[in-house]
């Protein structure tokens, strides 16, 4: 079938069977059972993959919702074999194979996995991680944070799958970060990982330029980008991230030349585009100089329709990262006015370590500078959260209502936007912006793995992917709260419960 009639199969997944999910629904409870049946496997290449890898899963029953775009499929079939999905359909389109494990999972529901295009796994999802910010290396001394985050990318690894995401895209990271798409490619219990490595920047602090970090790379000027691309090109990087901020009038000029020759080095080495802009000048001027993606939205002003236009003809990718910028601001007046921190995290997926440092709020207040610490500071900068939710909220409307390519992205790693169940906050974020809650679904898988340069692989549910699913017991395309209750999430064909990835035992 997916060779002969792949048109007809997607045809059919609109077509809900009638009685079929009332039938199954006296097998309500998953059930993982092997089954004894004798079918023969229909579909062209799957042999191969059932030699070199034996497992075969059959999940059954539930409302897929694939990614595409097309409507629902009630009490569907999902054959996955070795690491790829064989067949969607039906149960009579979708006959299990031989000796095949099956999931009975009528009134759930399942979508592909998660795609978080903005994550740094070389910050840690507190202070610690962004000296830039807060300067506590006296108690957390950024070598040894910087140690810690590379000897141990498993535990945000694990705290994507438990949360649902199977994808991330490091757009900004230390050079040791450039292996980890390798290393994550074939591992079942990590997420893949495309990597842009050290940011090219006009800006940034000494310490994070130290050469021991290499966190970011010198643009003051066209020459100095250029290099710092050519650089990222010998390093293996897949991709070249620019920290563009809104410069002085005085050097305007200077930085705009030098992002354009980073723009015209990147087409040369065969790197994509990717610019952190969040002022509307910059932000044209990235575009200009061929920025294939927006990594933030534009925060402070309203987006203008030169703007909107540069975007929906050049086809740029724009992440709207809603909510990590009141992330900042809490975790630095959770500081200054000794309130705790409590991870948003309904399935206990971030690990106890870095749950304990963001409570400890007590142990960063004496680094505080002096306008952090100002108590009625603090409450003023609370008080602005909402009228800046609304401005990014407020852009992100009107980009999707000019048709422009929205993906979604977190900033996982700045402070309080933590590695994983933050993909739920921007997803509600972005649903409350007026965006339906099927389209934030296709935002989060198809158009994300798309800004990956992926969708070929995973970001839908469609024969010949890797599979990479998620298994939830509320319908997200009714809400998209509803991605909390994740239950299953499988990647690479591997089903995880995801219990067993929570650390909260009660779970
Ligand atoms: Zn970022």
């Amino acid at each position: 079938m997916r060779q002969t009639s792949q048109t007809l199969e997607l045809a059919l997944k609109g077509i809900v069977v009638p009685g079929f999910r009332e039938w199954r629904s006296s097998l309500f409870v998953v059930l993982a059972a092997t089954c004894a049946c004798t079918y023969t496997a229909r579909h062209v290449g799957a042999q191969e993959r059932v030699d070199d890898q034996a497992s075969v899963t059959v999940l059954r029953g539930a409302t897929v919702i694939d990614g595409t775009g097309l409507p629902a499929l009630a009490g569907a079939t999902i054959v996955v074999e070795g690491t790829r999905i064989t067949c969607i359909g039906t149960a009579d389109e979708c006959p299990a194979p031989e000796n095949a494990t099956w999931y009975e999972l009528s009134g759930k529901w399942i979508t592909p996995g998660l795609v978080d295009t903005h994550v740094h796994f070389s910050q840690t999802g507190w202070l610690d991680g962004r000296p830039d910010g807060v300067d506590a290396t006296q108690i957390f001394p950024y070598e040894a944070v910087t140690a810690d985050l590379k000897a141990n990318p498993s535990r945000f690894h694990r705290s994507y799958l438990c949360s649902g995401i199977t994808a991330v895209y490091d757009v900004g990271g230390h050079q040791w970060t450039l292996a980890l798409g390798e290393q994550a490619e074939d591992d079942p219990h990590a997420a893949h990982v495309r990597a842009a490595g050290p940011l090219v920047t006009h800006a940034g602090l000494d310490i994070l330029h130290a050469d021991e970090y290499d966190t970011f790379l010198p643009m003051s000027n066209a020459e100095q980008g250029r290099e710092s691309v050519r650089k990222l090109k010998n390093w293996g990087s897949t991709a070249v991230k620019v920290w563009f901020l809104a410069p002085g009038e005085a050097r305007r000029a200077t930085l705009d030349a030098a992002i354009m020759a980073v723009g015209d080095e990147a087409r040369t080495q065969g790197l994509p585009l990717i610019v952190h802009a969040t002022s509307l000048r910059e932000a044209k001027v990235a575009i200009r100089a061929g920025a294939t993606m927006l990594v933030h939205s534009i925060f402070s002003e309203d987006v203008d329709d030169e703007f909107i236009q540069l975007v929906v003809d050049n086809d740029v990718i724009y992440t709207p990262t809603i909510v990590v910028m009141p992330n900042w601001i809490r975790a630095v007046t959770s500081v200054a006015l000794g309130t705790p921190n409590q991870a948003d995290d309904p399935n206990g997926c971030v690990d106890p370590g870095t749950r304990e440092k963001i409570a400890d709020v007590a142990a960063v207040a004496p680094y505080l500078s002096e306008a952090q610490a100002n108590e009625d500071y603090a409450r003023g900068a609370l008080s602005s959260i909402p009228a800046r939710l609304d401005q990014t909220k407020r852009n992100l409307k009107r980009m999707y209502d000019a048709g422009a390519t929205i993906a979604t992205g977190t900033d996982a790693g700045n402070p309080l936007t933590l590695h994983g169940p933050s993909i739920y906050s921007e997803m509600e974020a972005m649903q409350d912006a007026g965006v339906p809650a099927a389209d934030v679904i296709i935002m989060s898988t198809q158009n994300s793995a798309r800004a990956m340069g992926r969708l070929d692989d995973f970001g839908t549910l469609e024969p010949d992917k890797i599979a990479d699913l998620l298994v939830l017991g509320g319908d997200p395309s009714a809400d998209v709260k509803n991605f909390r209750q994740i239950e299953w999430v499988m990647r690479a064909g591997i089903m995880h419960d995801v219990s067993d990835l929570s650390y909260d035992s009660a779970k």
